[in-house]
């Protein structure tokens, strides 16, 4: 089969790879006919993930049907349609029994699918713990509805449900790329008052602009002067950073109001600093949240019910054999690209 591989620092490469086969009575083999590009395939790529390993098949977001179910896979078997979690969990350490399945302990636990172990730029992927790293797609959604669910979905919907939104808060979300967009779609769920997303990029400002018309929308420079205009008490209630910059990541503790909530989704390259003199007395509570899918089920059943659309954001389509040329679209930011979905025919 084909699988889109991680050959060297900077290099994937589209190569043949045999098929992949059960190792383990909790395995499927899940035949994938969508998958797409994350901004973290491009951090394995450029070698700022230490943990990835050379030779692995890149990618983990994907939605499939499942080929071949292990004999103790009880929940999915072949023939179901289901999307596939980012993560791996067992379901029975101390994390994955508090809902934190992205901290699992088990030696494939976590962020492992198109990392440590191979992933969903291929035409099959392997997945561990199938049981509980599937979930089935309801009949009236389709491949493009559910592609997100696993991954950038999932982290968005977690950054909304830890950041405790208020129907009267005023939530201020800086960055408005694909998980941005994604955390915005969640934070609406929760009905605050109002909502400013600031980004520096007019193509993304306008894509913002055009789909979710409620939301108020702004460029970095002007971003505290219209935080302040539009908040009540000196700033937001709750930030959501999802941009990932020195500069996104001051802008949150910034535009916070005393004792807001300052939720960080994004990933940065470096250490980032907390000049707590100049935030003293403001007494904010920061979280971090990095994405933890468990709630694939919830998301799969608000799409099935029109409460989350994600389709706008698939902007490109290629066919694996051209995934070469979307990885030159999807680096570059070419031709509006917000996200590319991956078919396979
Ligand atoms: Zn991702
Ligand atoms: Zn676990």
């Amino acid at each position: 089969m084909l699988a889109y591989t991680y050959k060297d620092h900077g290099v994937f490469e589209l190569t043949e790879k045999p098929k992949p086969k059960l190792q383990n009575s909790k395995d499927a083999i899940v035949k994938i006919t969508m998958s797409s590009i994350c901004t973290s395939d491009l951090h394995i790529k450029h070698g700022s993930v230490p943990k990835a390993v050379l030779g692995i098949t890149v990618g983990h977001e994907m939605v499939g049907v499942v080929e071949e179910a292990g004999s103790d896979v009880l929940n999915v078997k072949a023939g179901d349609r289901v999307t596939v979690n980012v993560e791996t969990f067992c379901g029975d350490c101390f994390f994955c029994k508090n809902g934190f399945v992205n901290n699992c302990t088990d030696k494939n636990g976590g962020w492992a699918l198109g990392c440590r172990i191979d992933g969903s730029q291929a035409e099959y992927v392997r997945v561990p713990y199938a049981d509980l790293g599937l979930n089935k797609i309801p009949a009236s959604v389709s491949d493009e509805q559910a592609l997100f669910v696993g991954d950038i979905l999932s982290t968005g919907f977690w950054a909304a449900k830890i950041s405790e939104i208020k129907e009267t808060d005023t939530v201020l979300i800086i960055g408005a790329g694909p998980a941005g967009i994604c955390t915005l779609l969640c934070a609406m769920l929760k009905n605050p008052k109002k909502i400013i997303v600031c980004e520096k990029d007019e193509t993304r400002r306008n894509f913002v602009k055009k789909h979710y018309p409620d939301v108020i929308v702004v460029d970095s420079k002007d971003c505290l002067d219209m935080v302040i205009k539009e908040s009540e008490h000196g700033g937001a209630d709750v930030v959501m950073e999802v941009a990932g910059s020195e500069e996104s990541f001051k802008m949150a503790w910034q535009a916070a109001r005393a004792n807001a909530i300052v939720t960080v989704v994004a990933l940065y390259d470096k250490p980032m600093i907390l000049p707590l003199p100049d935030m003293y007395g403001k007494n904010l509570t920061f979280k971090t949240g990095g994405v933890d899918g468990c709630d694939c089920a919830e998301i799969l059943s608000l799409i099935e019910r029109n409460k989350i659309d994600t389709t706008p954001l698939i902007t490109h389509k290629f066919p694996l054999k051209d995934i070469k040329k979307a990885y030159e679209i999807f680096e570059n930011r070419l031709d509006n690209v917000i996200k590319i979905a991956i078919l396979n025919p």
